[in-house]
């Protein structure tokens, strides 16, 4: 599902913040990336949906390889891809069912047909009831669930979340865990960037590390591994 080999990543104002990464994922994996802030994280994850190319190396998703993709071919790749960010980054002005819509829309589906999928979905994350509502009218929680169910609203067969969990008090925190669990247990792969010791510790998956720019450990029921 993911291969990356001898990746490396410089920003133009010189920074690097890959420095030779050689990781490989399969369909159906459950991954979290940690490590310190700067290590690399987010641009790790950002290279797989394309938000970031390689400066070197092969990285391969979904069987394309993305250190020559065309930028016109960028959204046969994200088509595949459901993106989760800290804060959300819902579109305020529209209801709760016009922001997942609005991902399978852009693909032409007919109304009947969104309609049954977007209801589907918000089902799932258990917001069927607050279709109508806009973002400013729920909880932080609420807010994450409806932003995962706008990122599996198209079946896609990876799901990245950037700390998901990163502006959630605990409690709300382990709701969306459950869904991801949920959604995994479909068969989507989940890669997810987070600082949280007690979800790693304590729902155990692979952990891959990454430090200065480089995989430091990758270990099957994984610990966190840092005090923070
Ligand atoms: P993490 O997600 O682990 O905090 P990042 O991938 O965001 O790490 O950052 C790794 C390094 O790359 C840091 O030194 C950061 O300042 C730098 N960096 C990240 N994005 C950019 C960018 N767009 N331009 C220049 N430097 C960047
Ligand atoms: P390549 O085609 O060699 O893979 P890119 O995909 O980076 O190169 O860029 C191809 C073209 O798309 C370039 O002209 C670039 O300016 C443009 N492009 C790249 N990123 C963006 C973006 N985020 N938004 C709009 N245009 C972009």
């Amino acid at each position: 599902m993911i291969d990356m080999q001898g990746v490396y990543k410089t920003y133009p104002n010189g920074v690097t913040a890959l420095n030779g990464i050689d990781v490989k994922i399969d369909q159906g994996e459950f991954v979290y990336v940690v490590g310190p802030s700067g290590a690399g994280k987010s641009t790790f994850i950002k290279m797989i949906f394309r938000e970031v190319k390689p400066s070197k190396g092969i990285v391969r998703v979904n069987n394309m390889s993305l250190h020559n993709l065309k930028w016109k071919r960028v959204p046969y790749l994200r088509r595949n891809i459901g993106v989760v960010y800290q804060d959300f980054k819902l579109l305020p002005k529209l209801t709760v069912f016009e922001n997942v819509a609005f991902a399978l829309e852009v693909i032409e589906e007919t109304p009947k047909v969104v309609r049954k999928r977007v209801m589907e979905v918000l089902d799932l994350v258990g917001l069927k009831n607050k279709a109508r509502f806009i973002p400013d009218e729920l909880s932080g929680g609420e807010q994450q669930r409806v932003a995962i169910a706008r990122a599996i609203v198209n079946h896609p067969k990876l799901v990245i979340a950037d700390e998901p969990t990163g502006n959630l008090d605990p409690e709300t925190s382990w709701e969306i865990m459950k869904i991801l669990e949920e959604i995994n247990a479909t068969g989507t792969t989940i890669l997810m960037a987070t600082h949280s010791k007690e979800i790693v510790n304590t729902i155990k998956k692979r952990v891959i590390a990454i430090e200065d720019g480089m995989v430091v450990r990758d270990e099957h029921r994984g610990e966190y591994g840092y005090e923070i």
